[in-house]
């Protein structure tokens, strides 16, 4: 029998704390980190810098399958040779990406993407909608994050300084709303999932949690 790739799915909604986990359970393991979400967002960010409306499903596919990204470890993120780190966060990727990660062709190539990036390395922990449920089925430990929508829109507003609290809640509701009823591979628990509310959970208490659950 081959011996299952040593996979950490963290999935949750905006603003639930996977990323912060992610890094951190990734560090105490010594294992590598991807922001899936991230992937999403630089297909994004190429559709808006080439001038394609994100609805475009053909354009975008196509887009998709033909980008060249290059995600570090460390955040850095490189679309076509083009550093895109801070404009993948910025309001425009946030409002589109949603609409990008909805078509079931930009999702086949990054589920292609992300199983080649485990298969490269044995394993790794990996965060965003439907890694649980989708990408790695067979993970070693899942994981759901969730949080109240205000602690989660009170987190996401520390991040964006330029934005109302109000319009990161509305842009997030809005998002989670995309996610959880699109067609394909919506944002949803894996019924084998360790759910997490880390609302009234500190960083570490989170990561504990986590650990305690593993084979
Ligand atoms: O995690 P983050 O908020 O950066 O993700 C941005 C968007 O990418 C999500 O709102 C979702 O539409 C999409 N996404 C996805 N599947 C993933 C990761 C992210 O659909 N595995």
């Amino acid at each position: 029998m081959t011996e299952q790739p040593m996979v950490i799915a963290i999935d949750g909604p905006a603003g639930s704390g996977k990323s912060t986990v992610a890094k951190a359970v990734a560090s105490r393991l010594g294992l590598d980190y991807l922001d899936t979400g991230a992937m999403y967002r630089s297909v994004a960010f190429a559709a808006l810098r080439g001038g394609v409306d994100p609805e475009d499903a053909e354009v975008v596919s196509n887009l998709a399958r033909n980008i060249d990204l290059q995600i570090d470890t460390n955040g850095t993120v490189i679309v076509d040779d083009v550093d895109a780190t801070i404009e993948i966060r910025g309001p425009e990727v946030t409002r589109a990406v949603s609409i990008v990660a909805a078509n079931p062709d930009v999702r086949k190539e990054m589920r292609t993407r992300q199983r080649q990036w485990v298969a490269k390395r044995g394993g790794g922990v990996m965060e965003g909608r439907d890694i649980g449920t989708v990408v790695f089925p067979e993970a070693r430990l899942k994981v759901y994050l969730d949080a109240s929508p205000e602690v989660r829109a009170a987190r996401r507003s520390k991040d964006v300084s330029d934005l109302s609290y109000e319009t990161v809640a509305t842009d997030l509701a809005r998002r989670d709303a995309l996610d959880q009823n699109r067609t394909h591979d919506p944002l949803r628990t894996a019924s084998d999932a360790v759910t997490i509310d880390t609302s009234d959970l500190t960083v570490d208490q989170i990561v504990d949690a986590i650990m305690g659950h593993l084979p």
